[in-house]
């Protein structure tokens, strides 16, 4: 198991967002950033701006704006037109984790030729790889207070944290 050494690791930051415009800053950052095979996991009560910041990871991936919506209902949304593909996952209306298997999300693994974020990720925490950038989204005081809470798994997904804050 040497190759997974360090993996247990976790390296931590916090990010103080006072405006939805800091919130695509940051968000574009991690867009223009990202490489094929990196997973973002997104938690964050109703309302906390997981949404939008996956709107702005999307215009740092060059993809047209517009058109990353909430994908609640859909589930996932597939952005194949940036410079690095978006996987985008919503996975609040699955009542077992295992339902991931049933949208592929295996074979997004396997491939590892885009970027995958996941809203509601702990729902499926038992299922996800170890490597991945976490964001837990807390509310602040003020009505456009956030704060991001970012907690980085493994070599790669240090090197996105490291690259964005
Ligand atoms: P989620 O996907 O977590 O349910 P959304 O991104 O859909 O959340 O909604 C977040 C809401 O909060 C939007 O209406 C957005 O305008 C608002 N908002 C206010 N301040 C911020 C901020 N700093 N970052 C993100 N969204 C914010
Ligand atoms: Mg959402």
């Amino acid at each position: 198991m040497a190759e997974r050494a360090g993996v247990s690791d976790v390296a931590t930051r916090v990010i103080n967002i006072q405006s939805e415009d800091e919130t695509g800053a940051f968000g574009r950052r991690l867009g223009e950033a990202a490489q094929p095979g990196d997973l973002i996991a997104l938690t964050g009560d109703l309302g906390a701006g997981k949404t939008t910041l996956v709107k702005a990871i999307a215009e740092g991936l060059g993809i047209a704006c517009g058109r990353v919506s909430s994908p609640t209902f859909a589930l996932l949304a597939e952005h194949p037109h940036g410079r690095v593909p978006l996987y985008h996952l919503d996975v609040y209306r699955l009542t077992d984790p295992a339902q991931l298997y049933d949208l592929g999300f295996d074979d997004y693994l396997r491939r590892a030729d885009g970027l995958i974020v996941i809203e509601w990720a702990e729902r499926v925490a038992t299922e996800l790889p170890d490597e991945r950038l976490g964001i837990i989204i807390d509310l602040g005081g003020g009505e456009h207070d956030r704060q991001f809470h970012l907690a980085a798994r493994g070599a790669r997904a240090l090197e996105l944290m490291k690259a964005v804050c």
